[in-house]
């Protein structure tokens, strides 16, 4: 049961609750498309979003009601070509239309020369400057820090702007405390590389426990998985969507079960990928905006993803 913002704004105030806590989940390459058999999306099984919206992650259930908003949002920002990871991060994280300044869609880290202005304007640097609590949930091991050192991969607009905003980067301290979540959510892939093999796996749900008991402390969580995004690239094998998905819609199921009537939980991705199972290349789709909780129709004029960090900082 949900109730409307207004109503929640007066229980805050007159209970003194100071915070009405979002949680952020980003999830790298997936768009909103109608259903058919090409969309791992509605094909493959996902029976918490399907609770919740009454069908599969797809173009059908867009919706707007209180507690509950689904709507397809623009990736491309106007610039030509399909949408990509470098620009898109920073258009999410700042609020800028990070493609259009940049003159096109860069892939996998963010220009250079948009930096400066990712540290200026991330959701981290603003949300702490306003008082708020805020958790990056994912983990960082020491290899992550070793591989930025070598050269051998550059951080992502995450990673910069959590930075530049001195907020802590949890290690696997935190992993094992249940206070951080790996990026492919089970922390499957932390085992496969030999970096923490003393740190149990977790199964989707709890990850999404995981989540919403960061919530309790913390005004803005925010968690972001690239397992998606390189399911739809073909790089986890032919399983590699359906898991992914498995993954994502146990994880939902977590977060619902976990949060608190004042939590809202909003996904979002940076560009299609994983909903067009007919290619392994970005696509041109939108991407859903699923905002579920009591400031979920906050979000029902948001139209393009240099919208929502602003929408974010909005309802904090
Ligand atoms: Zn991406």
């Amino acid at each position: 049961m949900f109730y409307n913002r207004r109503h929640y704004r007066s229980l805050a105030h007159s209970c003194q609750i100071k915070q009405m806590p979002i949680i952020f989940v980003f999830l790298d390459g997936v768009g909103l498309a109608p259903t058919g058999p090409t969309n791992p999306l509605a094909v493959n099984p996902t029976p918490h979003l399907r609770a919740l919206l009454g069908g599969p992650l797809t173009t059908e259930q867009a919706r707007a009601r209180p507690g509950l908003l689904l709507r397809p949002i623009d990736a491309a920002l106007g610039v030509p070509g399909p949408p990509q990871s470098g620009t898109g991060h920073v258009a999410l994280l700042a609020g800028i239309n990070a493609p259009a300044l940049h003159g096109r869609h860069q892939p996998n880290f963010p220009p250079v020369a948009l930096r400066p202005l990712l540290a200026e304007r991330s959701l981290f640097r603003r949300a702490l400057a306003a008082g708020h609590s805020v958790a990056f949930a994912n983990v960082f091991p020491p290899l992550f820090f070793e591989a930025v050192a070598r050269r051998r991969i550059r951080p992502s607009a995450s990673v910069l702007a959590a930075q530049a905003a001195g907020l802590p980067l949890r290690g696997l301290d935190e992993l094992r405390a249940g206070q951080a979540l790996s990026w492919d959510i089970t922390g499957h892939a932390l085992h496969a590389r030999d970096e923490a093999l003393d740190v149990p796996l977790i199964d989707p749900q709890q990850a999404g426990a995981r989540l919403a008991a960061l919530a309790h402390t913390h005004g803005l969580v925010f968690f972001e998985c690239f397992m998606t995004d390189l399911a739809g690239h073909g790089r986890l094998g032919a399983q590699g969507p359906a898991d992914a998905i498995a993954r994502v819609d146990g994880l939902i199921g977590g977060l619902l079960d976990g949060m608190a009537p004042a939590d809202t939980l909003l996904i979002t991705s940076d560009h299609g990928n994983l909903e067009d199972g007919a290619t392994t290349i970005h696509s041109e789709a939108p991407v859903p905006l699923l905002v579920v909780g009591p400031n979920a129709l906050a979000f029902a004029t948001v139209e393009r993803i240099d919208q929502v960090a602003d929408a974010v900082l909005g309802v904090l």
